[in-house]
């Protein structure tokens, strides 16, 4: 098949359940659906969840090590953004991503969505 090793399951549009083309996600950037236009984001929530994960992670990989004091935080530090990018990787095949509407982080409005939900 050929099919490359880092390759994301299908995204559907939660508007018109088009397929999205996923190969440019990067944070902060809104992905727009090529059905309805719609300007899509990963839902926050999912992505604190996710975030929550690694750092739960690479605290037990530091247990797991027996690191104390000092190597134990420098362990979490160091460990956390590949254990988020792991456990993104694997989420992702169990949990399809979740989309909400894009918004503008840098809008003036952003306070107001902050505490919208
Ligand atoms: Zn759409």
């Amino acid at each position: 098949m050929g099919a490359p090793l880092m390759k994301w399951p299908k995204l559907k549009c939660p508007f018109c359940g088009g397929i999205l083309a996923n190969r440019e996600m990067k944070p902060g950037v809104p992905l727009v659906c090529p059905s309805c236009s719609q300007k899509l984001q990963f839902s926050h929530r999912q992505l604190r969840l996710s975030t929550f994960a690694a750092v739960g992670l690479s605290v037990g990989l530091g247990l797991l090590l027996g690191l104390r004091g000092l190597w134990f935080i420098a362990s979490t530090v160091i460990f956390w953004f590949p254990m988020l990018l792991i456990w993104e990787f694997v989420f992702v095949r169990f949990v399809p991503p979740k989309f909400e509407a894009y918004e503008d982080s840098r809008g003036s409005k952003s306070e107001t969505s902050l505490f919208r939900r």
